[in-house]
């Protein structure tokens, strides 16, 4: 079968990979779609380590076509996703209090394990969430990662109806954030990018303000609409310069949840931290629980994710296009062809 690898040289190849056999509580899932989320262009750039070899790809949507012997969750026929969080030791603290993503065994989809980024996949079947026979399988790919983090980034945010929120990047999570936020929390929404094109996309989806980080004062704007601060940010931009930003655009006591990666410090100064009891959080994906959420919520069509599907032949095209910040939205390898 066709699948993507990250090879030495930090790009893509494709090539020809057997399977294994599947184990007893394994499935084989015959991909349909994979989106491509900037975590495979991290992934692929060595930013978290090394990974030459692995088939890349998290946001993975297929239908089962076999399971093993001990599987009782799932049957052939069924559709499931395959997501970062891939599967987690299952006993721990962190597995059984509702934290399973930080689970310190968890394995990760396109990064510690083969992705979804391969005509076939091979997932653990307890952790394989279905997807609901109403939501377009293209739209549930995008939910599987942009989808189910900024739903779980914006419940970190402890955001309440009516409160303002900054959502700074407004690419393959930001999109889905604004629409998680506005139609499913009810928040008011500032949202922040550096291109016009998806500050655009961002009125369009109902933002009650946009802001363009490179042409105005990011944190002066959020002061002027919001009086103190906002009361919550999430950060998607893959930027240093939006992070810092966040940490002041919260008014006292506002909570900044960190979602994009990318390979640097903020700053954060400690009297900010202290005298306005601010909180700095980071957010990872989300539990099974989770994003089953985030695919109910899209069945029912608060939020629709803006997606275009793609070859695998493009996989190497598409990460140029994310690195250059060219992508609205998500591209999708279609598997189906
Ligand atoms: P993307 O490339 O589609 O979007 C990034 C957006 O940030 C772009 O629209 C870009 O214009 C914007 N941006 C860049 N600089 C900015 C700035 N200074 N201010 C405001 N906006 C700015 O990427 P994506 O797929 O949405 O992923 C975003 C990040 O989130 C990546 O680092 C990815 O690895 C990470 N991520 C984290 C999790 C998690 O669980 N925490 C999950 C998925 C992705
Ligand atoms: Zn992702
Ligand atoms: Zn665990």
């Amino acid at each position: 079968m066709e699948a993507a690898v990250a090879n030495k040289n930090h790009t893509v190849d494709i090539i020809d990979k057997k399977l294994r056999p599947i184990k007893a509580n394994e499935a084989l899932v015959k991909m349909e779609y994979c989106g491509v989320c900037h975590t495979d262009l991290h992934v692929k750039n060595g930013d978290f380590g090394e990974v030459p070899g692995r088939v890349l790809g998290h946001e993975g949507v297929g239908i089962v076509s076999e399971i093993g012997s001990a599987v009782t969750s799932l049957k052939v026929g069924d559709r499931v996703s395959v997501a970062w969080f891939f599967q987690g030791c299952g006993h721990c603290d962190y597995c059984v209090n509702g934290q399973e993503t930080f689970c310190r065994q968890a394995q990760n989809a396109g990064y510690t394990v083969d992705g979804g980024m391969a005509e076939e996949c091979i997932v653990t079947a307890d952790y394989a969430v279905k997807v609901p026979e109403d939501l377009d399988p293209i739209a549930a790919s995008s939910i599987t990662c942009a989808g189910v983090t900024t739903y779980k980034a914006i419940k970190v945010s402890d955001i309440k109806p009516g409160q303002w929120l900054v959502i700074f990047g407004m690419g393959g999570l930001g999109n889905l954030a604004l629409q998680y936020a506005k139609n499913v929390f009810n928040a008011k929404v500032i949202a922040v990018d550096i291109n016009d094109d998806k500050l655009a996309i961002a009125k369009e989806l109902g933002a009650d303000v946009i802001i363009n980080g490179k042409q105005e004062d990011v944190v002066a704007r959020v002061k002027e609409v919001t009086g103190d601060g906002a009361h919550a940010t999430v950060i998607t931009a893959v930027s240093k310069v939006a992070s810092n930003q966040a940490v002041d655009a919260v008014r006292a006591t506002g909570k900044v949840v960190a979602v994009g990666l990318p390979v640097e410090t903020m700053d954060l100064s400690i009297p900010r931290l202290v005298l306005d009891g601010i909180e700095v959080i980071g957010s990872l994906v989300g539990t099974r629980a989770d994003l089953a959420e985030a695919f109910e919520f899209a069945a029912e069509g608060a939020v629709t994710p803006i997606v275009q599907t793609r070859p695998l032949a493009d996989i190497n095209d598409i990460m140029t296009e994310m690195a250059e910040g060219k992508i609205s939205g998500r591209m999708v390898i279609d598997f189906t062809k």
